[in-house]
């Protein structure tokens, strides 16, 4: 490139963007629910570190996961993609098209050394099919999973290995996830349940059941369950104040870090144990509990202490962080978009229809499991849609509202969605959202790979593969059917 040329790209680069972070933390925590962290209003001190973060930063106080399991939401966060987009529905995946571009593969082009630790066996971005990330270290059989001190040290090494430069730095911290059994010095803050003469508590606790009849849950239990998922809660909270030290110690020199906390999904601690059977876990049902996460973003010296009530999707993190960084404000997919400027004001964003998907069931025994799931939430109302009909491998097809099951709820005046108002006062709202609702699944199956070819759709891409022994990991999880 001539004089000329590095002058007039200097002069765009002046132009189209502001000086982006030298640094970027991404945390993910599995399975917080937004409304039991103290930062989001939670009567008990769970999360007084992310608090004093919130405090500090922009927290969007509805923010909604894509899917409420683990690997689709992890590959929709990095991608901006919905799961039928990107073809993870349920875990063990690899996404349809490995080539999509990806957030950790936009810094990577623009010379920041990408890298990524995770607390799951087979959490593993080039597993998954994300590119873009330089270094990954992810626990492998016999381990399936690793404790925050370890995930801990493993940044701080890698960190430390840099020696100075950009860097973009994906950490996820597994310890909400169940099975719940937090350090004993955290547990008493939060659990007086039964434990053992050697300091354990029993495993129906530690580990509960993820469904029950109709008779529900006995109250004792939830109790003693959400105590300990609470300690766990707080386990991970501790663990994001020494990222948070890592973060500003390891930034170039001379600038502060952005760091973004969010989570994969939310947790059920039997809510809707009597309406729907599921009693703890997440996967399985769309409610509040298991779809509403934690957003906040904190960038110290460079952003206003902020809260921004509008509900938004995860599918949007990808884009918000990449024009924060510097870059333009286009999306990653067809539906994503930068939020970058809300962020920057505190100004509420014009809101959108946020959609969430539920996983797909292969072998699960219960028929309702096989029919897809899908939440539209609008207006202040979540629409829940279930297909009569078990899936039929495709998105669009048994999509109208006289095939599907509606639920509705007024989140603002019932928001542990306890009235189904779909049967009542709010049938044509149901309707009127089913309409919405069908025409996404449309649109969304037509740009995946799916046709409509004389009335019948046909699924033209292939069904994600799966590795047999991966597969066997996870299951040995509890993770997958
Ligand atoms: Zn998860």
């Amino acid at each position: 490139m001539g004089a000329l040329g590095l002058l007039l790209a200097a002069l765009v680069v002046g132009c189209t963007s502001s000086p982006g972070p030298g640094a970027v933390m991404l945390v993910t925590f599995d399975t917080m629910r937004a409304d039991r962290t103290s930062a989001y209003g939670y009567h008990r001190p769970t999360t007084p570190v992310l608090a004093r973060l919130a405090a500090q930063g922009v927290r969007f106080d509805h923010a909604y996961a894509v899917m409420p399991t683990t690997d689709p939401s992890h590959a929709s966060i990095l991608t901006g993609l919905y799961p039928s987009e990107h073809g993870i529905r349920r875990n063990g995946e690899t996404m349809r098209d490995p080539t999509v571009a990806t957030l950790p593969g936009w810094f990577q082009d623009r010379g920041y050394v990408t890298s990524a630790v995770t607390a799951r066996a087979h959490l593993d971005p080039r597993a998954l099919g994300i590119r873009g990330f330089d270094s990954v270290d992810v626990p492998v059989a016999p381990k399936l999973t690793r404790k925050a001190p370890v995930v801990l040290r493993l940044v701080e090494q890698r960190l430390a290995s840099m020696r100075g430069g950009n860097w973009f730095f994906w950490v996820h911290i597994w310890e909400p996830h169940g099975s719940y059994d937090p350090p004993a010095e955290l547990r008493a803050n939060f659990y007086d349940g039964p434990v053992s003469r050697s300091g354990r508590v029993p495993m129906r606790l530690r580990v509960p059941a993820a469904t029950c009849g109709p008779e529900g849950i006995d109250d004792e239990v939830k109790r003693a369950v959400s105590g300990l998922y609470d300690g766990e809660i707080a386990a991970a909270d501790r663990a994001l104040a020494r990222l948070i030290e890592l973060a500003v110690k390891h930034a170039p020199t001379g600038t502060t870090p952005l760091v973004v906390v969010t989570a994969d999904h939310g947790e059920s601690m039997a809510e809707h144990d009597k309406t729907s059977g599921v009693a703890f876990g997440h996967g399985r049902s769309l409610h509040q509990e298991t779809v509403r996460v934690p957003l906040v973003f904190w960038w110290d010296e460079h952003l206003a202490p902020a809260v921004v009530g509008t509900q938004v999707s995860l599918l949007d993190l990808a884009a918000t962080v990449k024009a924060l960084a510097g870059g333009d404000d286009a999306g990653f997919g067809s539906y994503d978009r930068s939020l970058a400027a809300h962020v920057r004001s505190g100004e509420e964003p014009e809101p959108r229809p946020v959609v969430i998907e539920r996983r797909r069931f292969v072998s699960a025994s219960e028929p309702e499991l096989r029919r897809r799931q899908f939440a539209w939430i609008e207006g202040g109302e979540k629409l829940i849609a279930t297909d009569k009909q078990p899936a039929l491998g495709n998105l669009a097809a048994g999509s109208a509202p006289q095939d599907v099951d509606l639920k509705l709820f007024a989140l603002s005046a019932d928001p542990t969605e306890m009235a189904d108002r779909a049967a009542g006062v709010g049938r044509a709202r149901a309707q009127e959202l089913a309409e919405a609702l069908a025409g996404w699944r449309r649109e969304v199956g037509r740009r995946s790979g799916e046709q409509i070819d004389n009335g019948k759709t046909v699924e033209k891409a292939p069904e994600p593969a799966s590795d047999p022994r991966k597969l066997e990991e996870l299951r040995s999880l509890g993770y997958i059917d």
